[in-house]
């Protein structure tokens, strides 16, 4: 078994919950393949969440993601992917009323595929990366479709380290199944010739391409 952040096998199964591997190279943890909510059920749950307008705490999160790690470090912003919006597109609509050309992609939600041959100056993640069965093909997605000198923007809860990931509130919803910490970003900033430009340590985190194709 390998690691499917960085596919290391250096991997050691947590003590306490014996479904969660972690990485000894990135710090990734996840869990088993077969423990993987099946795709309806996740559908389930988003209709479950209230994802709109309405939840006033739920649009001052996105505000803040923008305010705090996104906007203070992007200049010359046009294009827009929303990946992973949901059903209530609230951070799309936010951007879209600062004027830039929003795009939304979500897999049981948004699925027009309208990136088709389009790069952004910025790809929007937030509370997906925790979702990701295969975050390497997501990575290799996201990398493709950004700009040179493009921005990724994620915002997913860094995990507290596996000695206190017992009684991390984060895991306990079900469709949560891997986890990141700055180690992990670092490692996948390596790998796919990204830069961090800025990351509150808790959960935001802010990439910039550097490669020119
Ligand atoms: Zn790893």
């Amino acid at each position: 078994m390998y690691c499917r952040v960085c596919r290391s096998d250096d991997l050691r199964i947590l003590d306490f919950e014996q479904r969660y591997y972690y990485c000894n190279n990135c710090q990734a943890i996840f869990i088993e393949k077969k423990e993987i909510v099946r795709p309806e059920e996740e559908k389930e749950r988003y209709m479950g969440h209230d994802n709109s307008h309405q939840n006033e705490g739920y649009v001052e999160m996105f505000k803040d993601f923008l305010e705090v790690g996104v906007f203070p470090f992007i200049q010359d912003l046009n294009n827009v992917l929303e990946f992973g919006c949901g059903p209530g597109p609230v951070l799309a609509d936010l951007l879209e009323k600062e004027d830039y050309q929003v795009d939304k992609y979500d897999p049981y939600f948004f699925p027009d595929r309208v990136f088709e041959n389009k790069k952004y100056d910025l790809i929007t993640s937030t509370e997906v990366f925790e979702h990701f069965s295969e975050p390497r093909k997501e990575m290799k997605f996201l990398k493709h479709h950004l700009k040179y000198g493009g921005y990724l923007a994620v915002m997913t809860s860094f995990h507290p380290g596996p000695e206190k990931f017992a009684d991390w509130w984060y895991k306990w919803d079900p469709t949560h199944i891997i986890f990141y910490n700055l180690n992990t970003f670092q490692k996948i900033a390596e790998d796919y010739n990204l830069k961090i430009i800025y990351t509150n340590g808790e959960k935001y985190i802010l990439f910039k391409n550097l490669d020119f194709k």
